[in-house]
């Protein structure tokens, strides 16, 4: 098949649409571009690695625009994984040209090896080091490589659990607060999907860990996104449909929501202690 917009050999086909290598590429960019300029993203963005596919392409994409970066990778101590991934991550710094930060979780009294539910603190520890790392940097927002297809089915994990308070980052910009420590998340590759992100990995080139976490292994959340990824090839742009519908249920949430200050480390906490401070304060008892 030809591309639709030359006639060189196509490599994907999008909503019916056939691409060509470049094509492609000016297509994935386009998508990242409409997020950057939609929410006036500017000044030093804090990119998070995470050694995989998503994180690889979300900062080749911000760095071939010609934006301001700082990489960062947090090491879980995740035996044998977080090592792989951490190697990754430094390879595409290097290939760029860029010098990568590591945070290690173990500077803090972390380790997510006996945790009854690894996932949940991962998270809560993850989204602390984050904004901790880009605070800290003063950067302008922390962007994370978190695609289309981990949105909707982030989206759907929590319905299905009843969680509705954790209803929460679904939308592609989350404004900061300084008041509260708390700084501005985009997700530049919310509007591509799975497959097309490994697509834009794999024609630049890019290093990126294949292992998979070793927590991830049965969870729910891959289920989910085969199953969402199989009613996207009968019903295209039902992904779409539904993130933007899960964005603004969020924006109803909002409104009702409170911040406050942890007021163990100074950053923003949905009750007077934050969850990450919660999690060493538990960590530390149990070293005793
Ligand atoms: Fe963290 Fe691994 Fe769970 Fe992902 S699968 S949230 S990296 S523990
Ligand atoms: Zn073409
Ligand atoms: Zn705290």
């Amino acid at each position: 098949m030809k591309c639709r917009y030359c006639s060189r050999e196509a490599i994907e086909i999008i909503n019916g649409k056939a691409y060509c290598e470049e094509h492609f590429s000016k297509y994935f960019l386009g998508k990242v571009r409409s997020i950057i300029d939609k929410f006036n993203i500017k000044g030093e963005i804090a990119v998070a690695l995470s050694g995989g596919k998503d994180s690889a392409a979300c900062l080749h994409a911000l760095h071939s625009m010609g934006m301001e970066v700082k990489p960062f990778y947090i090491n879980l101590r995740i035996p044998s994984y977080s090592e792989a991934c951490e190697k990754k991550a430094a390879q595409l710094c290097d290939m760029l040209g860029y010098e990568m930060k590591v945070i290690d979780v173990a500077e803090y009294g972390i380790s997510l090896e006996k945790e009854r539910k690894p996932c949940s603190t991962c998270g809560t520890v993850k989204r602390y080091l984050m904004n901790k790392f880009a605070f800290d940097e003063k950067c302008t927002c922390v962007a994370t490589g978190h695609n289309l297809s981990d949105a909707v089915t982030f989206a759907f994990n929590n319905l299905a659990n009843v969680n509705i308070l954790n209803f929460r980052g679904n939308k592609p910009y989350l404004e900061g607060k300084e008041e509260y420590r708390m700084v501005a998340k985009v997700k530049p590759l919310y509007w591509l999907k799975d497959k097309e992100c490994m697509l834009y990995t794999i024609i630049n080139n890019l290093p990126f860990a294949e292992e998979e976490c070793p927590y991830s292994i049965n969870a729910p959340t891959l289920k989910i996104k085969d199953w969402l990824h199989a009613l996207e090839g009968e019903w295209p742009n039902i992904m779409v449909n539904l993130a933007k519908s899960f964005w603004r249920l969020e924006e109803m949430m909002e409104k009702e929501t409170n911040i406050n200050i942890c007021k163990k480390c100074g950053f923003a906490s949905y009750g007077s202690i934050c969850k990450f401070c919660k999690i060493r304060a538990k960590m530390e008892k149990q070293e005793k």
